[in-house]
């Protein structure tokens, strides 16, 4: 019987998943620059590009699943000069301000994008060392994620991890559902590692687990928001987290 078990979440806490994301939404950035015919922002590009992703995903149902087309368009009317908002809400409604990419086009260049958004992220630091001292100490290890199950188990094999987790866990990350978690290993002690306080830790500690962060690598280490303190212990990297975890009474 496990004593002591270890839910983790996998984005940008095994994996560097906002690189990946961050190299396609600037090369996103680049074609429709390049169609249109303006280059004016030689810094913050990448800044620019999620201003306008989250103001679409702020608007649609699908939040962060919205259609990618529809960046492309925003991102157009955004080079020239729209703000976040009028251009998310022009992709939404349709309403194109220019016929300088076409439709066929923009699918073409959303083809590009979501190819580059699937390339397999590399490991963050400390991570194999974390889950071979988990297995060294017997913890159970299990991945979280919110619906991309297949996907998940393609990187843990590309990287050559199977070894290393019990299995995968397909949830939603809600107070219930890690308190159906919790019950379910209702002997051990269950610990929730992530990167999100508002994803990972406040409703892991909700429902009775402890909860490790490991803040995102590109979150500078002095700006340490409120939202941190409630973490039962803040990692720097993925094995200190296992380590912590591994210092813990064996259950509660
Ligand atoms: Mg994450």
């Amino acid at each position: 019987m496990m004593q002591q078990v270890v839910l983790c979440d996998a984005d940008n806490t095994l994996w560097d998943t906002d690189s990946v994301y961050a190299k396609a939404q600037e090369a996103l950035l680049s074609r429709v620059e390049a169609i249109l015919d303006i280059r004016n922002l030689a810094h913050g590009r990448l800044d620019f590009v999620r201003r306008y992703d989250q103001a679409l995903a702020a608007k649609h149902h699908l939040h962060f699943r919205y259609p990618p087309i529809m960046l492309v368009f925003g991102l157009a009317d955004g080079l020239r000069g729209g703000s976040p908002d009028v251009a998310a809400r022009a992709a939404l409604t349709g309403h194109r301000n220019s016929d300088a990419i076409s439709i066929p086009l923009a699918e073409q260049i959303v083809a590009d994008y979501v190819g580059a958004r699937d390339k397999t992220p590399g490991l963050l630091p400390g991570v194999e060392e974390g889950l071979k001292l988990a297995q060294r100490r017997g913890l159970g290890v299990y991945m979280l994620t919110e619906g991309r199950i297949e996907k998940q188990r393609k990187i843990i094999e590309i990287h050559g991890l199977g070894w290393a987790f019990e299995s995968v866990l397909e949830v939603t990350k809600t107070v219930t559902q890690f308190r159906r978690l919790r019950e379910r290993f209702a002997s051990a002690s269950v610990t929730v590692i992530g990167d999100q306080p508002d994803r990972d830790i406040e409703p892991a500690l909700s429902a009775g687990c402890s909860a490790v962060l490991i803040p995102s690598r590109f979150r500078p280490a002095w700006h340490i928001s409120d939202s941190w303190e409630s973490a039962t212990y803040v990692a720097s990297d993925f094995s200190d987290a296992i380590a912590w975890i591994t210092k813990m009474p064996a259950a509660i």
